[in-house]
């Protein structure tokens, strides 16, 4: 312990530093292995039409469970996988298994199925030259329809520059959707959504934590509201965890949410359940497109 002490700060944060970045090899390592060992699955959340609560789309949410760690959160080996390039594989995976899955509910229940599959890509694979072709492979591969789909991607990932809005552009093209994911926490919000052709933002729930409080505190909830509005594009707001927030959320204009309040991400099979009741009860015939705010 005297040893420790006289260790000096700079030594220490060194070793500390060091420690991270064994972990962080040794997950990248493992996440390697984790993809071919069948340890990553998708889990699925619902996002839901207000003031209702009916569902109209989905949003594909990687797992991994870890042999020994048991389940390891997206927050932690996303960015892992981002540093040592792993993403590419995952995210091709993910797109593949969630285009699939939502194809077969599509055959299955037709109209009752949820309106599209939202997944997410991160910024290293839109920085991918081949990217909106690998879109286009797994489209045609599982037979899924361009419009059942939506990427999101993050404002961060658009402005890093290189090829990403050229690839937004490209998939635009396909027919796919593009939404803007965790809205107004980058940093460059509201530039890019002259030069970005988006169809959908997801307001950050950063922002709606605070649309039950003053309206300082309300003040950013309520103006994305409006400029989707104005823009035309499809508002949904995140992170959802109250009665109060949903009521204010309608209130101001919001049309889509998503959040534990209504539904955690769900395995496929609870999903495809209530995929069948609703198309025994012949629901669903009625569900749209949703309209831009
Ligand atoms: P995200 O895309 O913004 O997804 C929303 C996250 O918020 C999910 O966490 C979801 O479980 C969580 N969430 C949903 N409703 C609520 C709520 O009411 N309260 C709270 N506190 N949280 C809520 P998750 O699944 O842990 O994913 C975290 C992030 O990891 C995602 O944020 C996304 O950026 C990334 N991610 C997840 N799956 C993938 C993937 O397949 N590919 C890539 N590139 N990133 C992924
Ligand atoms: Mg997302
Ligand atoms: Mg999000
Ligand atoms: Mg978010």
């Amino acid at each position: 312990a005297a040893k420790e002490q006289g260790k000096s700060r700079y030594v220490r944060y060194v070793e500390e530093m060091d420690a991270r970045a064994v972990e962080h090899a040794r997950l990248g390592a493992e996440l390697r292995r984790a993809l071919a060992a069948g340890q990553l699955f998708l889990l699925y959340q619902p996002v839901v039409a207000l003031p209702d609560g009916e569902l109209s789309s989905l949003e594909a949410l990687v797992r991994w469970h870890h042999p020994e760690r048991g389940m390891v959160s997206p927050a932690q080996f996303i960015p892992v996988a981002e540093r040592n390039g792993m993403i590419v594989e995952i995210g091709t995976w993910v797109l593949r298994e969630a285009c699939r899955q939502m194809a077969d509910w599509r055959r299955r229940y037709g109209a009752a199925a949820p309106y599209r599959m939202a997944v997410n890509v991160s910024a290293r694979q839109l920085r991918e030259p081949e990217f909106a072709q690998a879109v286009a492979d797994v489209l045609e591969e599982t037979g899924l329809a361009p419009e059942d789909l939506l990427l999101e991607i993050t404002e961060t990932a658009v402005f890093d520059g290189g090829l990403a809005l050229e690839t937004v552009r490209a998939v635009r093209e396909l027919g796919v959707g593009v939404a803007l994911d965790d809205f107004g926490t980058g940093h460059s919000s509201l530039g890019l959504l002259r030069t970005c052709p988006v169809d959908a933002l997801k307001v950050d729930k950063l922002f709606v934590d605070g649309v039950t409080g003053t309206v300082e505190n309300s003040a950013i909830a309520t103006s994305l509201a409006q400029i989707a509005r104005a823009l035309r594009l499809q508002a949904v707001a995140e992170g959802v965890e109250t009665e109060a927030q949903a009521k204010r959320l309608y209130q101001l204009g919001y049309r889509l949410a998503q959040g534990f309040h209504f539904a955690p991400p769900l395995p496929a099979g609870d999903i495809g359940r209530r995929l069948a009741e609703r198309a025994a009860r012949g629901d669903g015939s009625d569900l749209f497109e949703p309209p831009a705010l």
